[in-house]
């Protein structure tokens, strides 16, 4: 058999051990190659500059060393990149990056599709087909930064899917982004959002580190967040409060509830008494969200005026509150717009 097949990212640490021994490498070799791999998510053993070259040259001839493959990019008008990573068993997800004034941005995925259906969301539209590895959430970072020749400064995790679903690989990848010797992103500079998956909300405040955390709140009415949000209707809006409460309480920061405003929808007076009443007086920052056109979901955004009204009525009533430009419209990389392609 040719040994050439065996994928080096699907070994395990003492797997890896056991071709050092077997080489008569030291065992430290292994800590350097595995930190290559899941750290610093190399593309190639080339890379691996601390490794011999004799080392790389075995390496390379004995392993495959995969990557997703880059199955296209897009560049929007406001210098947003999106592009469509695609797997090798015929997955594929889209990773974003935004260039702001002061920083970039990577938005990345943590599932290929999402199981949860929100009315007004592209990618729930087109369903479920698997979680992402952390190797597989962490290297889209590596491509954004590769593709648009900037260092990170920030990651949020807001692309396809529901990063609480995937609770484990999701936190592994946090980790790694996080990790001085990998990407060394700050970890307040890393934000996960949630349509309100509450285990997962109540496993983030036990972490140590201070990694930042978004609510897809989108109504504070039960039953039009039922309409809009189907897939969370079982985790009722009390329970979200005394989750994000018992959040704050142990964190000491601020969440963000993320509100989409569609026309007619959640963009009434009761609507806006409703959101009022869930965030005043507790630790939060109101993002209101002019909807993007999804074309399914026959839902417009809300007027300009009904926005500021909203942003000026929270902010009377002591909550923070700012309303956020999308980016990458033009080529649908917007929030909401990622959609599932086979390529
Ligand atoms: N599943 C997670 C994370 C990915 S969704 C969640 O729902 O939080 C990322 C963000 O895009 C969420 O805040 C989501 O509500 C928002 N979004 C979805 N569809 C949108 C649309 N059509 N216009 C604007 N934002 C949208
Ligand atoms: Fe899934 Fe988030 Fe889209 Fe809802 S908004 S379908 S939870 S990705």
């Amino acid at each position: 058999m040719n040994n050439k097949q065996i994928e080096i990212m699907s070994l395990s640490y003492e797997d890896i051990l056991g071709y050092m021994s077997m080489w008569g490498e030291p065992d430290y070799r292994a800590k350097q190659l595995w930190d290559w791999l899941h750290s610093r998510q190399a593309f190639s053993f080339a890379e691996m500059t601390n490794l011999s070259k004799s080392l790389r040259d075995k390496l390379d001839t004995t392993f495959t060393l995969s990557s997703p493959i880059l199955a296209s990019e897009e560049l929007s008008s406001d210098g947003t990149q999106k592009m469509l990573l695609s797997y090798p068993d015929g997955v594929s997800v889209e990773c974003v990056g935004m260039p702001y004034k002061d920083r970039y941005t990577a938005c990345l995925s943590t599932q290929a599709g999402c199981s949860l259906g929100c009315a007004f969301c592209a990618t729930g539209n087109g369903g479920f087909t698997r979680n992402l590895t952390a190797d597989e959430i962490v290297k889209q970072a590596k491509y954004v930064e590769r593709a648009s020749g900037v260092r990170l400064s920030s990651v949020v995790l807001m692309g396809q899917g529901e990063p609480f679903l995937n609770l484990e690989n999701t936190l592994a990848a946090m980790k790694v982004l996080n990790d001085p010797s990998a990407l060394n992103i700050g970890a307040r500079h890393i934000t996960v959002s949630t349509s309100g998956i509450l285990p997962g909300i109540a496993r983030l405040a036990r972490i140590k580190e201070q990694f930042g955390l978004a609510i897809s709140l989108h109504s504070a009415v039960q039953e039009t967040r039922n309409m809009l949000m189907p897939g969370v209707k079982k985790y009722a809006l009390p329970h979200l409060y005394e989750a994000l409460q018992a959040y704050t309480e142990a964190t000491k920061r601020r969440p963000t509830y993320e509100y989409l405003m569609i026309n007619g929808v959640n963009d009434t007076n009761a609507e806006l008494d409703a959101l009022i009443d869930f965030c005043a007086n507790t630790l939060c920052h109101v993002n209101l969200i002019p909807l993007n056109p999804v074309s399914h979901s026959g839902f417009a955004p809300s007027k300009g005026d009904t926005i500021r009204r909203f942003q000026k009525a929270l902010k009377a009533s002591g909550v923070e509150t700012t309303v956020r430009r999308s980016r990458g419209k033009d080529i649908d990389a917007a929030c909401g717009q990622l959609h599932q392609r086979s390529c």
